[in-house]
């Protein structure tokens, strides 16, 4: 009955996960869940307050337009320009998009042809690779290896995978790793974009969680980076608004063009009145995101101390609310995640589901309370690995 694109498909991993915490709960557990990358927080009131007050207005009933609303990509574009220093036309270099999984998913069908190739970090948030397959494209694995700061060794890539690479996906902060890339870093991405006709999707979900004073910088900052790229945001993690879907793309016209028509023939752009919140949490004082920050970093701390406490050694982790430790030795990663769910009643996401280079790692979510934090590592402390 279903397509080959539908049975090539391997199991959805947090839906295998779902099972097993479901099982162990039904035992009476009382399980400590750090698997799923979404905020325990609400989203801000006055992001909340903003959306009641717009879907009171019968003119967001409407269909919205197809690229969105011009005042959300106005706010969209003066963030960028308060945050990030950049200068961009909201009209041209700019897209509502319906959360960037959205983005990322339908970004494919405007590159690709069938045989045609698209770089996709391993291990990765798993839809650049679906993504590209669902276009009928190869995904050609660029590993995030410890030893090169889990950034892509872009001198690795072969050369006749290169005559067929038509995009690139990058992420950074990244998930699952919480490694960051310098600017640096994203220059020779913009070289080798240049010396091989390559268009660079930046999912930059992550741009505002960062701690100890670091901030991410944008792909866009770079010289030469408008010229091959485009970059997403997210409303998602910054504003806890992870079920209202809402993000935008920026970067050149050409690409922000070919992506939209694409996206035209596909969905109706988002719900007009969750873009005027999304104006309320672009334009509204950032102390919320803040705020946030704080809390993510003391949680941080409590888990890498018990981790520490456990012999687990990680560096802390300058932004992405995910901590990606080693596992102990003896273990693999589907191994150790079953072993704290089975005798600790953690929820954790073994590294392999991200891919195969995701093997001897696993994802802890910093989703719980100091509290729920402070008992996860007492519980993994009596495990004595
Ligand atoms: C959470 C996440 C997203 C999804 O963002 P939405 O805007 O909610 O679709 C995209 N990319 C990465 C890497 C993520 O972790």
């Amino acid at each position: 009955m279903y397509s080959d694109r539908i049975n090539a498909l391997p199991p959805y991993l947090f839906a295998t996960i779902d099972e097993a915490k479901a099982e162990i709960k039904a035992k009476g557990v009382d399980v400590i869940d750090l698997g799923v990358g979404d905020p325990d927080q609400p989203t801000p009131e006055h992001i909340v307050d903003s959306m009641c007050q717009a879907v009171r207005d019968p003119s967001t009933h409407r269909y919205p337009s197809y690229t969105g609303m011009l005042e959300f990509r106005k706010a969209a574009t003066d963030w960028c320009r308060e945050s990030r220093g950049l200068d961009l036309d909201p009209v041209s270099e700019t897209l509502t998009l319906i959360g960037s999984k959205e983005g990322v998913a339908h970004i494919p069908l405007a590159f690709i042809n069938p045989g045609d190739v698209a770089l996709c970090p391993d291990p990765a948030y798993p839809v650049y690779k679906i993504g590209t397959q669902f276009a009928g494209g190869e995904a050609h694995i660029m590993p995030l290896l410890e030893e090169n700061g889990f950034l892509p060794d872009l001198d690795a890539i072969p050369k006749d995978i290169l005559g067929r690479t038509k995009l690139m996906f990058l992420n950074y902060p990244n998930n699952p790793t919480s490694a960051t890339a310098d600017k640096k870093y994203f220059e020779e991405v913009v070289q080798f974009a240049r010396d091989n006709d390559i268009v660079v999707v930046h999912d930059n979900a992550y741009s505002e969680m960062t701690y100890d004073g670091y901030k991410a910088p944008s792909f866009l900052e770079v010289d030469g980076a408008m010229e091959v790229g485009m970059e997403l945001f997210s409303m998602s993690k910054t504003y806890n608004m992870t079920g209202w879907r809402l993000g935008f793309a920026v970067g050149n016209k050409d690409i922000i063009a070919g992506f939209g028509k694409a996206k035209s023939n596909i969905d109706s752009g988002a719900f007009n009145a969750v873009q005027m919140a999304g104006i309320t949490a672009l334009s509204s004082s950032q102390q919320c995101v803040a705020d946030m920050n704080k809390m993510y970093t003391e949680r941080r701390n409590v888990l890498l101390k018990g981790l520490d406490e456990m012999g687990i050694d990680v560096k802390p982790p300058k932004a992405t609310f995910y901590i990606w430790a080693p596992v102990p030795s003896g273990y693999d990663s589907i191994g150790f995640s079953k072993l704290l769910l089975e005798n600790a009643g953690i929820v954790a996401t073994p590294g392999v589901g991200f891919g195969k280079h995701g093997e001897g790692y696993i994802r802890f979510a910093l989703t719980q309370s100091v509290d729920r934090l402070s008992e996860a590592v007492s519980r993994m402390s009596e495990l004595n690995i």
